[in-house]
């Protein structure tokens, strides 16, 4: 059965819910249902947008259905001067590897961390250029801007283009999906996600991304901010050691996303065991 394009639902709501106001303002139908029908609908589109991990927005991948005793670890946000190298000491120390989702501002600023990453091994993805909270408010013009001068600058950089994009905060709307296919980019959301930006508790940071975790999972970390612990250090400086250790102990070896879906298949829906 072909898939319905989210863009045509959109626009149909919206035309929908313009008639439907122009008609209640004649009082020809009620005032106050209608709106409230409006605003319903409304929220129900702003919802499909704000909801990271749907595919009705367009494809997304959330995990991934393997029999391969791994996991794919990804960061956003970065690069950071400072957070960046802690993060690649760790990873070399443990002999893991992760896909870094840049922001392509910031790698025009770091350029040469942007290029270590890649040199130690790592895939680097896109994550916009600006991350604007806007982001899933944006036409398809500064979509495509967004998401090509980002994979201009990091395909400069690395030698090989990003393949899998993420949008800022997982906010987008059904014009992205679009763009990325035409661009062979596929959306790459996650299973596992720790809020290492807000939660100053190591502890409760990694009992989110190990919750449940099996193998095929995306854990989503960030290397371009971190809370910070009691003692003033980003959670990361604990929880990606214990983290690593913890995936050792379950069997699951952190690889980067290219290495998990590469013999994979990719999973485009909520899964059950998603429940970070
Ligand atoms: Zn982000």
């Amino acid at each position: 059965m072909a898939r319905i394009d989210p863009r045509d639902v959109f626009q149909m709501v919206n035309i929908l819910d313009g008639i439907a106001t122009a008609v209640a303002t004649t009082h020809t139908l009620p005032m106050g249902p209608t709106l409230g029908a409006v605003a319903a609908s409304q929220a129900a589109l702003a919802a499909a947008c704000l909801c990271p991990r749907c595919s009705f927005v367009g494809p997304t991948i959330t995990s991934a259905a393997t029999a391969e005793a791994q996991v794919a670890l990804t960061f956003d946000d970065g690069p950071d001067e400072t957070l960046t190298p802690r993060i690649l000491d760790i990873l070399a120390q443990y002999g893991a590897k992760a896909s870094f989702f840049c922001i392509g501002a910031r790698a025009r600023r770091w350029p040469a961390l942007v290029r270590r990453t890649a040199m130690a091994g790592h895939s680097i993805e896109n994550h916009s250029w600006h991350h604007s909270p806007r982001f899933a408010l944006l036409g398809s013009h500064k979509l495509a801007c967004e998401i090509d001068n980002t994979q201009e600058l990091l395909a400069d950089l690395c030698h090989r283009p990003p393949t899998y994009f993420r949008a800022p905060a997982g906010f987008r709307n059904p014009w992205l999906a679009p763009l990325l296919a035409q661009r062979a980019l596929q959306y790459a959301a996650w299973s596992h996600r720790g809020f290492d930006t807000l939660d100053p508790a190591p502890a409760r940071v990694l009992r989110r991304v190990l919750r449940h975790i099996q193998p095929g999972a995306i854990l989503l970390l960030h290397d371009g901010r971190n809370a910070r612990d009691r003692q003033g250090r980003p959670v990361i400086d604990t929880v990606l050691p214990t983290l690593l250790q913890g995936l050792a102990a379950r069997g699951l070896r952190a690889v980067d996303l290219p290495t998990l879906l590469g013999s994979a298949v990719p999973v485009e829906r909520l899964s059950l065991r998603s429940r970070a």
